[in-house]
């Protein structure tokens, strides 16, 4: 049995590539040594492959910054203010991905768009009415045979003309349709480059296919591979799919020439139903997607080896492969020196899947009885030994829920008039989003803590300090709604899986997020629970040093979990619902503690909604809206319950939005056109809001007069009686004076705007 990784992460295990290219755009290394790392890396990551048998190999998986921005340059969709600056094209690649600012001209970098359903983001590529699609680039071809040199036969990756064409922005009259033609040529191109060089295969990625299709997208697709196909000459082509499963179109991808199709059997629900279904064509290969891309956990033998059996019942060629590219995972669990080897065997980091594949390799060589292999006992034992204790006091306590613990009592009217009674907030009520300046003294306490080089006392009474400032100039300038600024947080999800029990961490899984940007994820290892308040003793202090209202900042489950690696033993919802009941335990306290408002981010709401809109309520809004529920349900009437999303595309969702039943809700709307202004107004949204005035993204310090004129615009739709005031979102990557010159501003002109309101009771 043959094995095929679909693509390799890129920036290398001690993220070598983000330091280089930092380096390189400060200036303090050349564009050689630069090449130079992404070259050693290269190699290094084609040879571990090689070491583990690899048998399809991917090469240009290679990207400086984003793949989709190296398939809009090879195919010479490169926006005019670019190719006007006159620059080198890696110089052009990187102002496309970064925005320039030089002597050469200034324009702002292309804009990003999250990579499906992951937190990789990739630059969209834009086409205008004289946009020359062509093959313009050698890069795949160089990296080929830059392998070749060393020995190592791949098989080059470039993102599909499909995706290509669906995923880009269309600035003219021009849609998808009227570039089908050169599109088509250009990807024949590449194949007759790729047969004048001898390859064997060529992977053609088109995720794409895994989203809702439309019957003119079909053709579409249909259009496109039928004449790229007819160019295949001796180079095999596989259709790569990944992220989901290709219900709309399987048929069609049958029915094309292609010589492969890989499929994802582990995101792709149907994806083993629709081989049943339709079978397998004699004459392709079958690259199935058992080992998961996207995920850190061992790969169970016992149920890959079952499955791949029934494929090989249905299909006559079976290759083994990742579910995805490799990307979406950290690179190796060897620079992980403070997890206990115990827990380490239950991780596959990328290199470890790599091992995998060899293992699985080995295990289906010996056909007539694979189960005497070593490596399957092992794994086997693995499977059935008991990871963690589990906490039973949790598992009780969510197997006990009823639809009351979901339900927050009064209703959403009642409980309004309540808490406008009792805070007696101005109209417009002005507020922030929570953080404040994470300033150098701010990190460097927090690190000089981690460190052990002052004691905990030392470092608490600094934070103490800053929310003491905090709170003083917050009253100052005459903010309604106080805050505490957050200073004791690295990361909004980091913090809480930090004190919360259930979650372990990393030194160095890093996974890209986008160019040269990393995160770490925390990994929900076993049941969460809280042990202790999390958040009470800063707020709390904050509070005593007001007689305003300061808000408790939580970050909420929902938010948790997606930017967390989750568990595969026990179900999304359920972890969900584990963190909702330690995040309710915590808002409990607070409310206990004098705490009056309480805030509940749920930033990354929308980020993990299915691929099909078909899929979103079944699969993930059913639990994902009752899990916030929860978190506040308990409070009392008079206690206001606040949200924050980091977005305004939420109109297809709004309704589940409201339905979280929150008191108010801020979000950002700054930079987006209003529309989700519109949208509140016309479904009877009840949730008081708070879109952003200004946008925090940018030092800009917004005037009074910019600002009063936003909320004239939000006024024309938004009930003056459930409006509030404040920027976008949090205020921890802005500097200190522009934060405050911007808030006195919001301020002033909230204030402004209230003279000019009828009198509210
Ligand atoms: N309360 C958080 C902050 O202000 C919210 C961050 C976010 O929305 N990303 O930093
Ligand atoms: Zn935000």
């Amino acid at each position: 049995m043959q094995t095929s990784i679909i693509g390799y992460p890129r920036v290398g295990s001690l993220r070598e590539l983000k330091f280089a290219s930092e380096k390189y755009f400060k200036g303090e290394i050349t564009i050689h040594e630069l090449q130079q790392t992404a070259a050693d890396l290269r190699v290094s990551h084609w040879k571990r492959q090689q070491e583990n048998g690899i048998d399809f190999i991917p090469s240009n998986d290679f990207s400086f910054y984003d793949h989709l921005l190296d398939t809009a340059c090879l195919f010479n969709i490169v926006p005019q203010r670019y190719q006007a600056l006159g620059l080198s094209p890696l110089e052009t690649y990187f102002a496309m991905a970064r925005g320039y600012q030089g002597e050469h001209g200034d324009v702002k970098a292309l804009a990003m768009k999250k990579w499906y359903n992951t937190n990789y983001h990739y630059m969209v590529p834009e086409i205008d009415d004289s946009t020359s699609i062509r093959l313009a680039g050698t890069k795949p071809f160089d990296e080929f045979l830059e392998a070749r040199q060393h020995e190592v036969a791949t098989k080059p990756v470039l993102t599909g003309a499909f995706t290509l064409l669906k995923l880009a922005k269309y600035t003219g009259v021009k849609q998808a349709d009227d570039f089908v033609h050169e599109t088509a040529e250009a990807y024949v191109n590449v194949l007759e480059k790729l047969n004048a060089l001898g390859a064997d295969w060529l992977q053609l990625d088109e995720p794409a296919l895994v989203t809702d299709l439309t019957q003119e997208d079909i053709a579409l697709f249909s259009k496109l591979y039928s004449r790229i196909l007819s160019a295949k000459g001796s180079v095999k082509v596989l259709a790569q799919t990944y992220f989901g499963d290709v219900r709309d179109c399987y048929p069609t991808l049958q029915a094309l020439p292609f010589d492969g199709i890989g499929i994802d059997l582990v995101e792709g629900k149907q994806s083993l139903e629709l081989v049943r279904r339709y079978g397998f064509p004699d004459d392709k290969v079958l690259f199935a997607g058992v080992i998961n891309g996207k995920n850190i956990w061992r790969n169970n033998y016992k149920n890959t080896l079952a499955l791949v059996q029934e494929l090989g019942g249905h299909a006559r060629h079976l290759v083994l492969s990742s579910s995805c590219s490799l990307l979406h995972v950290p690179y190796s669990l060897q620079h992980e020196a403070k997890l206990s080897e115990e827990t380490k065997r239950y991780f596959a980091f990328a290199e470890e899947k790599l091992r995998e594949f060899a293992e699985l390799k080995s295990i289906l060589a010996r056909a007539e009885d694979p189960y005497t292999n070593e490596p399957y006992r092992h794994n086997e034992e693995l499977f059935k030994s008991v990871r963690f204790l589990g906490n039973e006091t949790v598992q009780t306590r969510a197997a006990a829920l009823t639809d009351t613990d979901f339900t927050r009592l009064p209703a959403f009217a009642e409980r309004g008039a309540i808490q406008k009674a009792k805070f007696n907030l101005p109209p417009l009520p002005t507020t922030t989003i929570g953080s404040f300046p994470q300033t150098a003294d701010v990190r460097a306490n927090r690190f000089s803590f981690k460190k052990g080089a002052i004691s905990e006392t030392q470092y608490k009474q600094f934070n103490f300090d800053k929310i003491a400032e905090c709170i003083a100039l917050q009253e100052e300038i005459g903010l309604d709604v106080l805050v505490h600024g957050e200073y004791e947080r690295n990361d909004m999800v980091e913090y809480f899986g930090e004190c919360l029990d259930g979650y372990i961490f990393t030194d160095h899984a890093w996974v890209q997020s986008y160019g040269t940007r990393c995160v770490k994820p925390p990994i929900v290892w076993g049941d969460i629970s809280r042990s202790r308040p999390m958040t009470v003793e800063y707020s709390a202090y904050a509070k005593s040093l007001t007689d305003k209202p300061v808000k408790g900042m939580l970050t909420g489950p929902v938010t948790i979990l997606n930017w967390s690696f989750p568990r595969e033993d026990i179900s999304l919802k359920d972890s969900a619902i584990q963190i909702a009941l330690a995040i309710r335990d915590e808002v409990l306290d607070l409310e206990a503690n004098h705490i009056e408002i309480i805030q509940i981010d749920e930033a990354a709401l929308r980020e993990k909604l299915p691929l099909r809109k078909s899929d979103w309520h079944a699969e993930y809004l059913s639990w994902a809206i009752p899990a916030f529920r929860l978190v506040h349900s308990g409070v009392k009437p008079d206690t206001q319950i606040h949200t924050h999303m980091c977005y305004s595309q939420f109109s297809d969702i709004i309704r589940e939005i409201d339905d979280m039943d929150a008191d108010v809700i801020t979000f950002e709307a700054s930079r987006s056109d209003l529309a989700i202004i519109e949208d509140i107004n016309t479904c009877g949204f009840q949730t008081e809001v708070g879109p952003g005035v200004y946008d925090i993204h940018s030092p800009r310090i917004p005037s009074v007069d910019e600002l009063k004129q936003g909320l004239s615009r939000m006024l024309n739709t938004i009930d003056a009686a459930k409006l509030w005031v404040n920027p976008d979102c949090g205020l921890k990557t802005r500097g200190v004076t522009e934060t405050w010159a911007s808030l006195r501003h919001l301020v002033q002109a909230a204030k402004e705007v209230r003279e000019t309101l009828p009198l509210h009771s």
